[in-house]
Formats: C-alpha cells, structure tokens, sequence
C-alpha cells in the first residue's frame, strides 16, 4: 500500500476547524480507492505558537517540512494580536519562497446551488495560473529623498525563466480542459513588464499551436469575468495580476469560503502546498460554523496532484452532491454547521 506523508499546518482561526473536516475526507477518499493512505503528522505552528515564541515556526522549520510529501495548510493569522507582515511572511510566503511554489493554481467553477452574484451566471469553469515567486512582489525598491520630494520606487521583475514556467504550467493544463489559454497583459500602460511577457507568450504559444491563445489586457479581462466568464478556459497572470482575479473569481462562486488554492513547486523538488483562498476568519472562529467546502477542494487539489483526477472529481462530485441537497452554511445562505457540512460530503464520496 502507497503511504503519502503530508505535512498539516492547521495554523489558526477556522483553520483548525476546516482542516481536520478534510482530513477525514481525504481519508475517506483515499479508502475509497483502496492502494494508498495517507500519514499526517500535524504541527502547531502560527500565531499561537508566535505569542509563546517569538516565531511563526521553528527555526529549522523548513527543513523538518522537506521531509514530507506534501503541505496541508488552513490558513494563519491573528490581526488583534499579530500584525498581518509577521504571519504572513514568517510561515506562509517563507513557506512559498523557500520551497519554490512558483506556480499558484486557483479554479473558480460556477457549482449548483451557490448563490453567485452574477445575474445570468452560464455555468462557468476557468482556472487561473498565477506565477507565485517573482513579477510585481518581487520585493524590489526602496524610497529615495524626503519631505515634498520623497519617492517610493517599486520594481517589477520578470524573468524568462519564470515566465516562460508560468505559461507552459497554463498550455500544458489547457490540453486537457477546453484547450484555450488567455494571457492577462497590460502592455498598453506597464511598457518594459507587459510588451516582454507578451512576447514569452507569443513564443511558448507556437509550441501548442493546437491550443487557442488570446491576450487580454487585465481591465478588460477582469470586466470579461464579471459579464462573461464563461468564455474563459485556462488563464495565464503575472503574481499581481493573478491575485486579483482570484479573489474576483471566489467571489463570482458565491463565497470566499469554497475557493481553493494550490501553491505548486512543479518541478516536484520540495512539496507543494495546498491551502484555500480564504484566510483566518477570526470574526466566525471556534463556532462550528465555518464552510469546510473551500479546504475540501483544496484537498481534492492535493488528489490531483499526486496523481489521482479521477478520486479528485469524485471528491467535488459529493461537495456538488451535498450543494444540491441544500445543505450549506451560512456564508452560502443556509444554517448547517461544518459538521453537517462535512458528514454530507463523506456521504456522497463512494
Ligand atoms: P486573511 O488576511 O487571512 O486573508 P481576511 O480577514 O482578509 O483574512 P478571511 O479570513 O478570508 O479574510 O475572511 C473574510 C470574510 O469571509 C470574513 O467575514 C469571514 O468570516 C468570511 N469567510 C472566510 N472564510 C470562510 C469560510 N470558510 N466559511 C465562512 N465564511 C468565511
Ligand atoms: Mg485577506
């Protein structure tokens, strides 16, 4: 029997709640299949573990981390008592950096029964490749001079290399979707980044001739994923450009709380991590009534990664399953708690 040994990082708020909800899902799942189960050994890092030491993790934290498969994260933050720069930069970037999750991959797939705000939403199922390690967060710049000739300076870095990784994760994907990959560009305003980017993307497409390639400049395109998602297959985003559209896309589902998340190192050197859209939600935390559903796609993410589609779409077939029934919580409208939620989908998942 195939043992997978992941890394769980609960972290903190409703983290701790959705990711042992997924867990047994997993484990579920994984007997379902029958040739694989799964080892988790859980730590208690993030803001808890920063008020008792002075640290997110331990200093050897990433090294104890390489040791696994893979990384199962809730999420981590404490706004009241741990301002935003320590948690996120002291686990969750460090964790993103330091294993080179240069791809950051966040489906937004229009479910039965969600509330989506969209007036005529037309069942849309895009995914977005966002590049994760470079571009507009390159950490680049600095200020110069002061008082009425102060000026802050903040440079964008593209690579050919990270680029040219980003795109070719899009292509490849797009081969076994609706082969169709949209390039979000801004080369009209952003004249060294974008015309660049443009190019890498002209370049790596004549290798997938077969795949339908279009550039959309971003104001557009995110206009396009309010009015038309549906046209939308596989789309291809610089690391800001991507964290924007994915926060539009968990919208246009219907709640932050079932938008999932997979930050990929591809070239399978050190484990990815596998952690949804949403943070911490400090103001529902301890209720028993966070949405599990966005940690159990995450999940399924996981399944996908390490080479089990089919065990995935089982595992989004019983999220759609338990939809359907009605059985949702609150930020989706309805009144079941995250163990409802949870019981429901171990239910349907056969
Ligand atoms: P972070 O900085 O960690 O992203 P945040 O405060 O910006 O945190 P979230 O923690 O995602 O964002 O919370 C945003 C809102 O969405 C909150 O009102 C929260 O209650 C709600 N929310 C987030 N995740 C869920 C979930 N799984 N179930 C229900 N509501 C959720
Ligand atoms: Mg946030």
């Amino acid at each position: 029997m195939k043992i997978y040994r992941i890394a769980v990082i609960p972290g903190d708020g409703i983290g701790k709640e959705v990711v042992p909800a997924a867990m047994a899902v997993l484990d579920k799942a994984a007997q379902v299949d029958g040739s694989f189960q799964f080892e988790w050994a859980t730590f208690p890092w993030g803001c808890n573990y920063y008020l008792e030491t002075g640290k997110m993790m331990p200093d050897d934290g990433i090294e104890i981390l390489k040791g696994y498969d893979q990384i199962f994260l809730g999420a981590v933050g404490m706004p009241a008592l741990v301002p935003d720069h320590i948690s996120l930069w002291g686990l969750l970037i460090k964790i993103r950096r330091e294993m080179q999750q240069s791809i950051n991959v966040r489906p937004a797939k229009l479910l039965q029964g969600l509330p989506s705000p969209l007036r005529n939403p037309n069942g849309f199922d895009f995914v977005v490749v966002r590049e994760n390690s470079e571009g507009e967060y390159a950490e680049s710049g600095g200020r110069i001079h002061s008082g009425q000739e102060e000026v802050a300076i903040q440079n964008a870095i593209f690579t050919r290399k990270g680029t040219e990784r980003a795109m070719r994760y899009a292509f490849e994907m797009a081969k076994s979707r609706r082969q169709h990959v949209t390039s979000a560009t801004k080369s009209n305003g952003l004249t060294y980044s974008m015309p660049f980017w443009d190019e890498v993307f002209a370049e790596v497409g004549r290798d997938y001739v077969e795949i339908g390639q279009v550039s959309n400049h971003i104001d557009a395109l995110a206009a396009f994923l309010v009015m038309k998602p549906e046209n939308f297959d596989v789309i291809v985003a610089s690391n800001l450009f991507g964290d924007i559209l994915t926060d539009l896309g968990g919208a246009i589902m219907g709640s932050i709380g079932i938008a999932p998340a997979a930050n990929l190192n591809i070239e399978r050197k050190y484990p990815s991590m596998f952690e949804p859209v949403h943070g911490s939600a400090p103001d529902i935390a301890g209720k028993g009534i966070a949405n599990p559903l966005g940690q159990i796609w995450t999940g399924k993410m996981m399944l996908d990664f390490l080479g089990y589609p089919e065990l995935g779409l089982k595992v989004l077939d019983a999220i759609e399953a338990t939809l359907a029934q009605g059985i949702k919580t609150g930020d989706l409208g309805g009144t079941a708690t995250l163990q409802d939620v949870t019981d429901a989908v171990l239910h349907h998942l056969q």
